[in-house]
């Protein structure tokens, strides 16, 4: 089954304690359609600009994304500047240029108004109600988000976590939304908010589950290096989404899947800058990377 991914399309000019690298594609809905259409004919929502080089157009029909749903606008391609410090969990945003973005209204083609697996990527809450608002039936929908909606637009993303299935976040925004150090009882207080599933990243230490069935651990793939972190979350969820709308059967347990699955993506995504090593990756590196961690956890 198909997969709609709305969310940013930027250029990422990123800086980390070794390289730095201007302007390349980034944006959670570019990493996370990537990562989809590794399991799933995916559809794209976003908008760039006039100045959007042609080779990342490119990069996106190579993989059979469907860009229908991505606007191409007068003006300048979202443009997002960050940091890392040597311990690359730490980043700081040095620049936000929002360009056409500060215009963008997703509107979903007809094609895409009963596409059945939907991820809410990193985008205003408010726009991300509007594309729910277009939706008619969907199976699934997963909505991420980041720490500026939660001090920026906390009533809209209160709202919006209530009209969805699951919601995936990450330990500091599981601890920020409920007030709880703990994580587990954070996923517990996030299920009262709405969603039937509740999902937190924990970086390299993996991701935490919590479903109707209990909670399910999801290892982080182990890298010697990282190159990149970026858009390491826009990955996990694509992945996970992409892979859930291609099984048939009990979804909790394509659910627990999906996350490995999302999680190996996740891992080749920081092997590079950008989307670099993902955009060069191939369905069997993916299944071989899911049996070695297949192998690492089992006891
Ligand atoms: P992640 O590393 O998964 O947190 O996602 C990184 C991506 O988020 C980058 O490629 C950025 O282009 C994108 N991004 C950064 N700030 C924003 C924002 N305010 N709204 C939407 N996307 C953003």
């Amino acid at each position: 089954m198909r997969v709609l991914i709305v969310g940013s399309t930027a250029l990422d000019s990123i800086k980390t304690p070794y390289a730095e690298n201007p302007r390349l594609l980034g944006g959670s809905a570019s990493h996370a359609a990537l990562a989809a259409s590794f399991f799933a004919p995916t559809q794209l929502v976003g908008i760039v600009g006039e100045d959007f080089p042609r080779r990342y157009l490119q990069l996106f029909r190579r993989h059979r994304i469907d860009l229908d749903g991505l606007q191409i606008a007068p003006g300048k391609t979202f443009h997002w500047a960050g940091q890392y410090e040597v311990n690359m969990n730490n980043r700081r945003t040095l620049k936000t240029e929002l360009g056409v973005f500060e215009r963008f209204l997703p509107v979903l083609p007809p094609a895409y108004q009963r596409t059945p697996f939907v991820l809410l990527g990193n985008i205003a809450p408010a726009l991300q109600h509007h594309v729910l608002d277009q939706l008619q039936h969907p199976k699934f929908v997963l909505a991420d988000t980041m720490d500026l909606w939660l001090n920026a637009a906390l009533d809209d993303l209160l709202r919006l976590i209530k009209r969805v299935d699951a919601l995936v976040v990450n330990d500091s925004e599981a601890r920020q939304l409920t007030g709880l150090d703990n994580v587990v009882a954070a996923t517990r207080q996030l299920h009262r908010l709405g969603p039937r599933f509740v999902i937190v990243k924990k970086g390299e230490h993996g991701a935490l589950l919590s479903a109707p069935g209990g909670l399910f651990l999801c290892p982080a793939y182990p890298l010697a290096r990282v190159v990149d972190p970026t858009g390491a979350g826009d990955s996990f969820a694509g992945g996970l989404l992409g892979w859930l709308a291609s099984r048939r059967g009990n979804l909790e347990t394509n659910l627990r899947q999906g996350m490995i699955y999302g999680s190996v993506v996740a891992s080749f995504c920081c092997e590079g800058f950008g989307v670099v090593r993902t955009a060069r990756l191939t369905r069997a590196a993916i299944d071989q990377r899911v049996a070695a961690l297949r192998r690492l956890a089992k006891f």
